[in-house]
Parts: C-alpha cells; sequence; structure tokens
C-alpha cells in the first residue's frame, strides 16, 4: 500500500524539497499525506483537465512541476480557474503534489534531462556547482558539432517547439551547449563564463537578445517545452520505488501559449 506520504518521500530522495528556492512552494499542495495513493498522474502544470483526467482515471494522486498554489491564496472560492480547481480536488480527494525547484536543482533534474535528449555528455551545472552535481542549469558538450542550423533544428524537434526565437548565430558549429529548462534569462552569463557555443532556455526578453549579440546564440525555445520532460523525471523515480502501482503521464497538454503563423 503506497501512501500520499511515501510519494512524497520518493521525490525527496531524488530531489530534496530542502534544495527549493526561497519564493518557491514546492511539496504536498492538496490532501493528506496518511491517504492511501490509488497511482498517481503526472503533467508540467495543474488545470482542470488534468484533475479531471485523475478522477476519471480513479488516480487520487498528482504530481506536477509547476506548483498551483505559488503567491499565497486570500480565499478559496470558485471565482477563478485555479481555486476551482483546487475545490474539485478537495472535494474529490486527490491529493496534489508539486515538485518544483527542488527537480531544476537535483544531479539529473530538468536541466540535465534536456542535455540528454539532446544527446550532451559531460554535464555539470552551470551555477552552484555542488560535489553531488546539484545546481542550476547544465553546460556539456555534443559527441560531434553540429551545423548551428542544424542544431536548431534538432533544438525544435527534440522539445516539440512550434516556433523558436534566437539571436543570429555566432559560430557556424555548435559543440558546447549550455541549458537552463523553465525561465533560465538570469544564467546568460554564466553561459557565457561556461564557454558555451549556445545557451537554450525561456522567456528572454527582447533585451536579453539585445545583450546576446554576437556574444552567444541565445534561443528561447518555450519555457514548457524545455520543461516538459520533467515528467519523464517523475515517472523514473516513482516506478523504479513502487511496483505493482499506477504512474501515467496526463494526455492533457498544458501549455498555455499558443503560436499564430
Ligand atoms: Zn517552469
Amino acid at each position: 500500500m503506497v501512501k500520499v506520504s511515501d510519494i512524497i518521500s520518493a521525490l525527496d530522495g531524488f530531489a530534496p524539497f530542502s534544495l527549493q528556492e526561497s519564493y518557491d512552494n514546492c511539496g504536498l499542495q492538496v490532501g493528506d499525506p496518511s491517504m492511501t495513493s490509488a497511482g498517481v498522474l503526472l503533467a508540467v502544470d495543474m488545470t482542470e483537465e488534468v484533475l479531471d483526467e485523475a478522477i476519471a482515471c480513479g488516480l487520487n494522486t498528482i504530481v506536477v512541476h509547476h506548483p498551483p498554489i505559488f503567491r499565497g491564496l486570500k480565499s478559496l472560492t470558485p471565482d477563478d480557474a485555479s481555486t476551482r480547481m483546487l475545490i474539485k480536488a478537495l472535494k474529490h480527494d486527490v491529493a496534489i503534489i508539486a515538485a518544483h525547484t527542488n527537480v531544476d536543482k537535483a544531479y539529473n533534474g530538468v536541466s540535465y534531462k534536456m542535455g540528454e535528449k539532446l544527446g550532451l555528455a559531460d554535464m555539470r551545472p552551470l551555477v552552484g556547482c555542488n560535489d553531488d552535481g546539484a545546481g542550476l542549469g547544465v553546460v556539456g558538450c555534443l559527441a560531434e558539432s553540429l551545423p548551428v542550423g542544424l542544431f536548431l533544428d534538432k533544438v525544435r524537434d527534440t522539445f516539440g517547439c512550434r516556433c523558436l526565437r534566437h539571436t543570429a548565430p555566432t559560430c557556424s558549429n555548435v559543440r558546447t551547449v549550455a541549458l537552463c529548462g523553465g525561465s533560465g534569462a538570469s544564467l546568460s552569463a554564466d553561459a557565457i563564463k561556461a564557454g558555451a557555443d549556445v545557451y537554450v532556455s525561456a522567456d528572454f526578453k527582447y533585451h536579453d537578445f539585445f545583450d546576446a549579440r554576437g556574444v552567444i546564440t541565445l534561443v528561447d525555445a518555450g519555457h514548457f517545452e524545455t520543461e516538459r520532460y520533467v515528467v519523464e523525471i517523475f515517472y523514473d523515480i516513482l516506478t523504479k520505488k513502487f511496483t505493482n502501482f499506477a504512474v501515467r503521464h496526463a494526455s492533457a497538454y498544458t501549455n498555455p501559449v499558443i503560436y499564430l503563423y
């Protein structure tokens, strides 16, 4: 019998919740830790569609990357989509666990997973490298250098991007790659310092691109897109830890950004 608290412990064993940033709100957000878990649904974001899917599948535990309770709640009334979802989760006895910046910073966390998908070797954190390999972002090397155009195609295809925003290439071939899943603009200087040919992250502003011109090839591959494989990390942790236990990827697509051409 797996309890919600066992799921929290399993996640904590891989990515200690104590690693989370001070502004974050990881951990059990909704539900009773002593409740028996009937199985887990995994998603990047918590939406009503994800909740409905969990209820329909009889899975009473959801693990997400982005905490649905983040900036603090003043009330729990059905006035907006987010609080309506929380009320519904409580009514249906569905527990919601968020593993956010702890999984960003853990060894083999979100950015390592990005690097793995792109085939990087010799990865190390861009910032705050502990002996255990925990830190923010990663830098690593492609097995063989790739013409920059092909590298950009690879990023687009690997992360399922509808479009890429990037600066004019500063190199003709890419070998050293810096990455950070999600909003990584603050690590641009670290990517440059690490000698990376390109820096792939998300949520860059106009002036971030401006400042990078001629210095590093900045690639914005989308917030959801660069974090989408976090659910594979959750899946591996939970399926290794618990046998004969349902763990499923949500089929709902939770990216709120739509691209128009
Ligand atoms: Zn994120």
